[in-house]
């Protein structure tokens, strides 16, 4: 590991010295529909509709008996809710059928779930098993570029192997967590706060955003 990359996990270790998870759930199962639900929604807006979600249907065998109709008033809010419906029914009859409706402790069965992709996999994995991994979703993969870790083109799997290459695994859970509170709180992707963050010396985007404005002025 760099200098520089040291520097930015003390960095981010000041600036969230307390990183987790945002979404609200009490076991595997619960955390892997949360996961799911917050697919281009926010924690924040997931953690509204899964209390009564969590209360009707409280594990994979009650799940997979529901009607995708039954499940859609309950998660309307959030966008995306009849896919997301379907997605959790399909996802619960394949629980009850693979893992006697445990969530498996392995990614790779995890990913052969319907609806569970990498990244799901890989943050429920992280959660709830405690499985090192850097999960790529968009805070990351937009602070991985910005700050050079990543090419544009890079897809989230190859932006995660490079990351867990140059970090220690012990570092990779924790470093996820920062990275995502990172990119919501500092560097949004429409006008990141520059300005208060600690990393202009080697940031990609400061240094092109810096030439640009130079350039007009
Ligand atoms: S300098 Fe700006 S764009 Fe670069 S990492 Fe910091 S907040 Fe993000």
């Amino acid at each position: 590991m760099k200098t520089t990359d040291r520097e930015l996990l003390d960095y981010l270790n000041r600036l969230f010295p307390e990183p987790g998870c945002a979404l609200h759930f009490s076991t595997p199962f619960e955390c892997l529909c949360a996961v799911m639900l917050s697919a281009q929604t926010t924690d924040a807006s997931v953690n509204k509709v899964t209390p009564a979600l969590f209360a009707a249907y409280p594990d994979a065998f009650a799940l997979a008996k529901a009607e995708v109709s039954d499940i859609e008033p309950l998660i309307r809010s959030i966008g995306l809710y009849h896919a997301k419906a379907k997605n959790l029914i399909g996802l619960s009859k394949a629980l009850v059928e693979r893992h006697n409706g445990e969530v498996p402790e392995d990614k790779e069965a995890m990913r052969k779930l319907p609806g569970v992709g990498v990244k799901t996999s890989n943050v429920v994995g992280a959660i709830c098993f405690g499985i090192p991994a850097i999960a790529v979703d968009t805070h990351v993969a937009r602070v991985s570029k910005r700050l050079g870790y990543a090419k544009e083109s890079d897809t989230p799997e190859q932006i995660e192997a490079k990351l867990e290459k140059i970090f220690p695994e012990e570092e990779h859970i924790r470093l996820h967590y920062q990275i995502i509170l990172f990119g919501r709180e500092v560097c949004h992707a429409v006008r990141p706060e520059c300005e208060r963050c600690e990393l202009t010396a080697r940031c990609r985007h400061y240094k092109k955003s810096s030439s640009i404005k130079g350039k007009k002025s």
